[in-house]
């Protein structure tokens, strides 16, 4: 295993590089998908009656062609997915919550 931030070779399984210092750990569970895109993806379209792209981008297609249908459920799901995307509890399709702006 090596270090994604030094590229320096890690001894067994460790949270924190001993090179860097980097977090291992939590960067392996958090999304690479931007935090910024997904909120401005869950409400700038949803301005003009497009809502769910924010899903497409995440690869959760499945629900934003739902939300493209029911117009966000009337919005209300538009307005909690906003929320979650701005609070960093938006999960990607993976299951990992987008913290990175
Ligand atoms: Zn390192």
């Amino acid at each position: 295993m090596f270090c994604p931030k030094c590229g320096k070779e890690l001894p067994g399984n460790p949270t924190f590089c001993p090179h860097c210092s980097a977090r291992l750990i939590e960067e392996a569970n958090v999304s690479p998908k931007s935090r910024l895109a997904t909120t401005l993806l869950s409400i700038l379209p949803a301005c003009f009656a497009i809502n769910g792209v924010h899903r497409f981008y995440l690869g959760k297609i499945g629900t934003g062609i739902l939300m493209l249908i029911t117009l966000g459920g009337l919005y209300i799901w538009t307005l909690i997915d906003f929320i979650f995307a701005v609070s960093g509890a938006m999960k990607d399709k993976d299951g990992k919550p987008i913290k990175n702006w």
